[in-house]
């Protein structure tokens, strides 16, 4: 089964559940219950030095603290 992680907008829950594509829209956070959850893609694994490029994913120990 596929997986997909996102990451809650309200309260910055990250978390990995398996969805269909067309149910990823329903997502809803599983923390806060909200249903602003971004699609973290996972995918990006190119790290070329420069910067402006399209992952947006934290390297290690990024600032979000969810609790
Ligand atoms: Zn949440």
């Amino acid at each position: 089964m596929p997986t997909y992680d996102f990451r809650c907008s309200e309260c910055g829950h990250k978390f990995t559940i398996f969805v269909a594509i067309s149910e990823k829209d329903k997502v809803k956070c599983p923390a806060c219950g909200q249903g602003k959850v971004e699609q973290l893609f996972t995918g990006c694994s190119v790290r070329t030095g420069g910067g402006g490029g399209g992952c947006d994913l934290p390297a290690t120990g990024g600032g979000f603290g969810g609790g």
